[in-house]
């Protein structure tokens, strides 16, 4: 064999050898990267009343600082708008009135009235005379079934038509010593707003924030599945016995539950959905309300407001307002919007 042409073959071969172990490696790590699962970081913590829990991966940043700065934001807004605190709506409910509300503030109210006017004030957020009288403000007040005089004072101040509100003029008051309770908006809203918080950090960040059952998705789970939510079993011991399941891509899922606050007396429960036209626990022979809908501010609020309507038409009217709803009554029987069953599929 000529001497050039055994040469020319080595060459070859050395370069074929490069070439197939250059793309082993290419597709090695496309593989590694591939199958790498995203880790997840969850931290809980107690806002709103209630424990908060974020499940956050990020590839670009530290999922620990994404949590904090959310829980930041959450905390900011408790101090804001809790009855309790020293922000805005204390301040609003001890002088009755407000000038030159800022946009945030602004913003609440004037959906929290939205929804009190499409649920015909089922969802109504000026009852803090009456959960105060009931004790359901908070968590170490002393609970107490009020006496008939009691809460027929109290409905003399609630009712969201004793909200003024100019949205041009920034202005708010309240007539007839009403007093302002968002405790069933605030949460859903804290929620969105720590997501906002997350995705200015990093578009890309997925996971999701639980604010007991107030669900909000930061994105799907390893960026291309459902996350799978529970519906608890509203008289179940634990959050692990779950009687439906929910697959969320994005958007927010909300439960309000006679389960959450409550109290027993003579064994009747009294819990902290209040019927604003009694100012009573409402009866409506729901336990458990489930909101899917776009933000978590909505689902909550709708959720609350679910609660309080009960079985048709209630529930297959709600869907108009973008919040679909799946409620289980006292004897363990469920109903559902139409729409909602696209959600319980896989
Ligand atoms: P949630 O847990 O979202 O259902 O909200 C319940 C909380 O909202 C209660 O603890 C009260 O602070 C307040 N609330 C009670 N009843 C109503 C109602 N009918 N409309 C609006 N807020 C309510
Ligand atoms: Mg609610």
């Amino acid at each position: 064999m000529p001497k050039g042409n055994s040469s020319s073959l080595l060459r070859n071969r050395v370069f074929l050898y490069g070439l197939l172990f250059v793309s082993a490696i290419v597709l090695l790590t496309i593989v590694f990267f591939r199958q790498k699962p995203l880790e997840y970081y969850d931290k809980t913590e107690y806002h709103l009343g209630t424990y908060v829990t974020i499940r956050v991966s990020s590839s670009t940043m530290s999922p620990v600082t994404l949590a904090e700065a959310a829980f930041t934001e959450i905390k900011r807004i408790d101090d804001k708008f809790g009855s309790r605190s020293n922000g805005v709506i204390a301040e609003l409910n001890r002088t009755g009135e407000l000038h030159d509300i800022d946009k945030e503030t602004s913003f609440l109210i004037r959906s929290a009235l939205e929804i009190a006017r499409n649920t015909s004030g089922a969802f109504d957020p000026t009852l803090y005379s009456l959960t105060r009288l009931w004790g359901f403000d908070d968590e170490s007040s002393k609970k107490r079934i009020p006496n008939d005089k009691e809460i027929e004072d109290a409905l003399g101040s609630t009712g969201f038509s004793r909200i003024t509100y100019d949205e041009e003029l920034g202005y708010v008051s309240l007539v007839d010593g009403a007093m302002i309770d968002l405790g069933g908006i605030a949460k859903g809203y804290a929620v969105d707003m720590a997501i906002a918080k997350i995705k200015s950090l990093d578009p890309d960040a997925t996971g999701f924030i639980d604010a007991g059952g107030d669900i909000g998705v930061i994105g799907p789970k390893y960026g291309n599945r459902p996350w799978i939510v529970g519906v608890r079993n509203p008289r179940g011991e634990s959050v692990q016995d779950v009687i439906e399941y929910i697959y969320l891509y994005d958007g927010a899922v909300a439960t309000s539950g006679d389960y959450e606050r409550f109290f027993v007396e003579d064994s009747v429960r009294y819990h902290h959905i209040l019927d604003p036209e009694t100012g009573f626990p409402s009866r409506s022979g729901v336990i458990s309300a489930t909101v899917i809908g776009k933000s978590t501010m909505l689902a909550d609020a709708y959720a609350t407001a679910a609660f309080v309507i009960g079985m048709e038409p209630g529930v297959t009217f709600l869907p108009r307002f973008g919040a679909l709803v799946l409620l289980v009554m006292e004897d363990m029987s469920i109903f559902r919007s139409p729409g909602f069953e696209v959600y319980q599929e896989r």
